[in-house]
C-alpha cells in the first residue's frame, strides 16, 4: 500500500519548501512539490517539519556506553536503535587501533548484525577500520599499537567476512608503495587517509594509488601551512578527495567548518562518536581521555547538522553532507537522497531546533513521535 509524507519543509536537494514522497514497499515511489496528491490515498501530514533523508554517518565509534570495539551484539543493537532515534539511518561501526589479534570479535558481531539487523535499528552499512596503518598524528589511539599496513592480515581478514569491511582509514607514510591502498581500492574498500603527518605531494601521491576520502579533516594531521599544505591542503584542494568533517562545535572552529563548505561540495558529516566507558570522560559536549586528549565527540548527525546551520550554512547544505556525500563516498545510491527508487529512509526535524521528531527506515516509523 502506497503510504504518503507531507511537510511544509520538504528537503531534497534545494532550500526547504512544501512537498511530499509517496512509499510503497520501503521504497520512495513517487514525490513532488506543492501539497501531497489527494484521492483515497492516506497522507501523513507533518506539517511545520523538515522533511529529509536520514543521515548515513561514516565514523561512529559507539553510542552511550556501548562500543563496537566490545563485540557484543547486544550492544551493537541498543547503538542501532539509539543512532535510529537521532535520525541515523545507515552508519559504519568504526574500530580503533587495537591488536591484530582483537578484531576478530567485532568483524564476527558486524557480520552477524548485517545479516539480521536490529529491528527499528539504524542499517549496518559495514564496518570503517581506522587503524592501526597509522602515522604520526595518533590523536587518541595508543602510539604502541600503530604499525606499517600488513597485506597479508587485511587479504585474511577480508576473505573471512566478505563484505563486512567498507572504508580503511590509513596513513600514506604506514603504508610503503601504497600496497594497502592498492589491495583494498581493487576489493572494493574505500581508503581513507588520516591520523598523518604526510605532506600535501604524498597526500596526493595516495589518491592517485586511490585514496578517496580524508578522515576528518583537521583532527588528526597537520594544520593547513601556507608553504606546506599537507593532507589537509590536499583534502581541500583536490576534488578526487572527499574530507569528512566532526561538526560537533568542538573539533572544528565554525569559521574552519565554513571555509571547508565553501571550498568543496563534496565535504561528509560524520559523528566520530565513542561510548563513554572506563577511562573516557565526556565533557564540554566532547570526549576526553584522563589525560585531556580529546578522543571524540558524543553528539550525533542530528547535532551535526544543528551545528552547522547555527554556524551560518543552509538547512539544504547542512543536510546534504550528512545524506547524499555519505552516501556517494560508499558509491550507494539507493540512500541518502529523496528520490524516486531510493530507501524509503527519512526523517522530520523540529524546524526551529532541527531536533529529530522522528525517523522512518523502510517506510516503517521506528522512532520518534511527531504527536507528541
Ligand atoms: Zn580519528
Amino acid at each position: 500500500m502506497t503510504r504518503l509524507f507531507a511537510s511544509d519543509a520538504w528537503c531534497p536537494p534545494g532550500p526547504p519548501a512544501p512537498g511530499w514522497i509517496a512509499v510503497d514497499d520501503g521504497v520512495i515511489v513517487d514525490l513532488g512539490r506543492g501539497r501531497a496528491p489527494g484521492g483515497t490515498r492516506r497522507v501523513e501530514d507533518l506539517g511545520a517539519a523538515v522533511l529529509a533523508p536520514g543521515f548515513v554517518d561514516l565514523q561512529c565509534n559507539g553510542v552511550g556506553a556501548d562500543d563496537f570495539a566490545a563485540g557484543e551484539a547486544a550492544g551493537w543493537e541498543r547503538a542501532a536503535v539509539t543512532l535510529a532515534g537521532h535520525g541515523t539511518t545507515s552508519y559504519c561501526a568504526t574500530l580503533i587501533s587495537a591488536s591484530l589479534e582483537s578484531y576478530g570479535s567485532p568483524l564476527r558481531t558486524a557480520q552477524t548484525v548485517r545479516d539480521a539487523p536490529a529491528e527499528r535499528g539504524a542499517n549496518l552499512l559495514g564496518v570503517h577500520l581506522e587503524g592501526p596503518f597509522l602515522g604520526g598524528a595518533p590523536g587518541a589511539h595508543d602510539p604502541d599499537l600503530l604499525r606499517t599496513a600488513d597485506t597479508p592480515w587485511l587479504r585474511d581478514r577480508l576473505t573471512a567476512y566478505p563484505g563486512v569491511v567498507r572504508i580503511v582509514t590509513l596513513a600514506p607514510e604506514a603504508d610503503p608503495g601504497f600496497m594497502a591502498t592498492r589491495l583494498l581500492v581493487d576489493a572494493g574498500i574505500v581508503v581513507a587517509l588520516g591520523h598523518s603527518r604526510a605532506s600535501c605531494a604524498d597526500a596526493l601521491a595516495a589518491a592517485d594509488a586511490g585514496a578517496t576520502v580524508v578522515t576528518h579533516l583537521f583532527n588528526g594531521m597537520e594544520p593547513l601551512h601556507h608553504r606546506e599544505p599537507g593532507l589537509a591542503g590536499a583534502a581541500l584542494d583536490d576534488d578526487r578527495l572527499t574530507p569528512t568533517l566532526i561538526a560537533d562545535g568542538v573539533h572544528v572552529h565554525p569559521v574552519v567548518l565554513r571555509l571547508a563548505l565553501a571550498r568543496k561540495r563534496n565535504v561528509a558529516l560524520v559523528s566520530d562518536a565513542v561510548a563513554v566507558t572506563d577511562g573516557v570522560v565526556a565533557r564540554d559536549g566532547a570526549a576526553y581521555l584522563v589525560d585531556g586528549t580529546l578522543t571524540g565527540a558524543i553528539k550525533l548527525l542530528d547535532e551535526g547538522v544543528a551545528t552547522l546551520v547555527r554556524s551560518g550554512i543552509p538547512i539544504e547544505r547542512a543536510v546534504e553532507v550528512a545524506t547524499a556525500v555519505p552516501a556517494h563516498v560508499l558509491g550507494l545510491l539507493d540512500r541518502g537522497r529523496l528520490a524516486v527508487g531510493t530507501r524509503a529512509d527519512f526523517v522530520s526535524l523540529d524546524p526551529e531546533t532541527l531536533a529529530v521528531r522522528a525517523t522512518w527506515i523502510g517506510g516503517e516509523r521506528v522512532a520518534g513521535n511527531i504527536d507528541a
